[in-house]
């Protein structure tokens, strides 16, 4: 284990709170330590009150920050006296807890301190690190657990039984700490959770983590239990074959069994694929997880293979078992999978949104190792499923939920828009990411890889007249996110204004490939996807003024724009029995995109006899229409507020005499 410590480094920070940045960050940079918010540090500070009174303050980790990035705001500070009275008292309820912790801050602009606060304050020591240490757990969830940290940490540690963080937690920790801890007590270790180390100074507390976890990782290695191998077949993954729609309806039937959308990621990395292969997944992987702490994300099971049925009613007789010994009355949450392993598939995560599918990879690789490296000291022992029931229906979890509101407008939903590196195409894809959506952007231009910077958003270098590159686009979105519910078809050339006189065929042909074979192609592709959307699936073509009401000299343009109309038209009479809406939008004089360039506008404008200002807001309502107005419209017509509207076709001209 890396000791990360750089003198340096560390003089850049300034005063004990900012030591503690350091050395979080420290902390947090190493995955194997902490995971996505995991893992929490504080530090004791007197200072002067508002009456210039000294006063003790424990600034400890608030939730919401992850250890990685944390700033001195992060930290919030609670009264120290108060919370040592608190860990005094025989009972407090998780909710009357956290009352407490808020307030008892002298600062009502900090988040809320971690639950783990009272932990911190009860060790008499300047600094305090905890984490949840892949090593340490890996260790402690085996059958000789106890035995196993007793011989790796002799008297250098306080060792604590498995109980459920929270106030009990924190009351048990300060009993045994009083009772056991020494002059040479360098940490604590909790079971089946993490580890806590402490000292005078941000730097003593930091490296006695790295010291403690290290041991564990010594001791694993010695017993060859720390460079695991996977699975028996680390040969290269077979010949792939087309695997979009099986996950698509994976996903549909996940979806249905949540009540709501949600996104599957397929990982089919070497690992991935020989872990989820092997012959003893039934009895590794369905004890449950390595740490309470993954439970809420992870869900206490990974389904194995593809029987959602299943899953869903081991789920609810798991419920219905556990939630009659709960103190109040709980309402089930949804019985999908969160981790799949399948023999195909691989690794497959669900999740309301990219985010939370890529931090449950993330934990489930961790879980991997751990239960691989139990499995080489002698075998794999996860806490027992009632444990678990009491950290996934935690009341302060429950209340987490109830208060966070509903998700956003296309949360767990799938988008892909063509043409999207520039103009309408990337204000759609903006805007749908705004919403929620997941979005996949095609286009020709390789910028499209790094068009936008987002968990959410997947930019593929694609050529929509080549139908070999759109079938592979489509696979490689589906393996992303599972599926496909809306397609925006916005790819399209506007050429310089050419008479028919001087139209060559070879030309026409070419406009043509691109505003009408192209997304003749695509939508054929998309369809047994689409008609596979959760929420049923729905497309939004960008057509054009010109339509309705061509313009001399721009016959390949219109003609093609008109037939790609006709296309849609055609296409929301055949589809409308799937439940695949499709509805048409016009813009007319949208100068904020690619095709407009200088020499086209100009040329446009020099045609009506305007200044090209003039002809920027040539409409009845003179006014200029950007992309953004646009994409606003088209992520309108993908919204609920066009749910019961097909073969729709609107106009986003500021008004035209000719159309009107
Ligand atoms: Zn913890």
């Amino acid at each position: 284990m890396q000791n990360r410590w750089n003198d340096e480094e560390a003089a850049r920070f300034e005063g004990d709170l900012g030591l503690r940045v350091y050395t979080s960050r420290l902390l947090g940079q190493d995955k194997s330590l902490v995971l996505h918010g995991g893992g929490n540090t504080s530090v004791k500070i007197r200072e002067p009150d508002i009456f210039g009174k000294e006063t003790d303050i424990l600034y400890v980790k608030g939730s919401g920050w992850d250890l990685e990035t944390i700033a001195e705001a992060g930290f919030s500070p609670v009264r120290l006296d108060h919370l040592i009275d608190l860990a005094r008292l025989p009972a407090l309820s998780d909710p009357q807890m956290v009352n407490e912790l808020r307030t008892h801050m002298t600062d009502a602009g900090a988040p809320t301190p971690s639950v783990e606060a009272i932990l911190h304050a009860i060790i008499p020591y300047k600094y305090v690190d905890h984490t949840h240490a892949d090593a340490v757990i890996a260790v402690t969830n085996t059958r000789e657990g106890r035995q196993r940290i007793e011989e790796i940490y002799g008297d250098d540690v306080v060792v604590i039984p498995y109980i459920m963080p929270g106030f009990d937690l924190a009351r048990l920790c300060a009993e045994r700490f009083a009772a056991e801890a020494h002059d040479g007590t360098i940490g604590m270790i909790l079971m089946n959770h993490g580890v806590f180390s402490f000292g005078p100074d941000a730097r003593t507390a930091y490296e006695r983590m790295i010291q403690l976890v290290s041991r564990a990782e010594d001791y694993l290695a010695s017993r060859r239990a720390w460079h695991v191998t996977m699975g028996p077949s680390r040969e290269e993954t077979p010949v792939d074959k087309p695997l979009r729609l099986e996950i698509a309806a994976l996903r549909l039937e996940a979806s249905r069994l949540a009540g709501f959308p949600l996104l599957l990621a397929t990982h089919r990395d070497r690992d991935c694929l020989a872990f989820a292969r092997r012959d003893d997944l039934p009895r590794i992987t369905q004890q449950g997880p390595a740490t309470p702490d993954h439970v809420i994300r992870t869900k206490r099971l990974p389904l194995l293979g593809r029987d959602l049925k299943a899953y869903a009613e081991a789920y609810r007789a798991y419920f219905e078992e556990h939630a009659p010994r709960a103190r109040a009355a709980l309402t089930m949450l949804d019985p999908a999978p969160r981790v799949i392993l399948d023999a195909e598939l691989g690794l497959v995560t669900l999740g309301r949104s990219a985010r939370e599918t890529d931090i449950v990879a993330d934990i489930y690789r961790h879980t991997m190792e751990i239960i691989l490296r139990a499995e080489s000291l002698g075998g794999y022992q996860a806490l027992p499923a009632g444990d678990i029931f009491d950290v996934e229906y935690w009341d302060l979890e429950q209340a987490k939920l109830r208060k966070s509101g509903p998700p956003p407008r296309f949360a767990g939903e799938v988008a892909l828009v063509t043409g999207a590196a520039s103009g309408i195409g990337k204000a759609c894809v903006k805007a749908l990411l705004d919403e929620g959506a997941a979005v996949v952007g095609l286009d020709i231009n390789p910028d499209i890889q790094q068009a936008v910077d987002h968990a959410a958003f997947l930019g593929l270098v694609c050529d929509v007249t080549d139908e070999q590159q759109l079938r592979e686009s489509l696979e490689n979105a589906v393996r992303r996110f599972g599926g496909l519910d809306m397609l925006v078809l916005n790819a399209g050339a506007f050429p310089a204004s050419r008479p028919i006189t001087e139209l060559d065929t070879a030309h026409w042909h070419k406009v043509f490939r691109l505003n009408l074979d192209a997304n003749l192609a695509l939508l054929r592709e998309s369809h047994p996807l689409l008609k596979l959307s959760p929420g049923k699936g729905r497309v939004v073509v960008v057509g054009s003024k010109n339509v309705a009401a061509p313009g001399p000299g721009a016959a390949a343009y219109s003609a093609s724009k008109a037939a790609l109309n006709q296309l849609a038209r055609i296409a929301a009479l055949e589809w409308a029995g799937d439940g695949i809406r499709i509805n048409t939008v016009h813009p007319d004089a949208v100068f904020d995109t690619g095709i407009w360039s200088e020499e086209v506008l100009a040329s446009r404008a020099r045609h009506y006899g305007i200044s090209v200002e003039e002809y920027k807001t040539k409409n009845l309502l003179k006014t200029e229409i950007t992309s953004r107005d646009v994409a606003a419209l088209v992520t309108a017509m993908l919204g609920p507020l066009f749910a019961k509207t097909t073969g729709a076709q609107l106009p986003i001209d500021g008004g035209n005499e000719r159309i009107i």
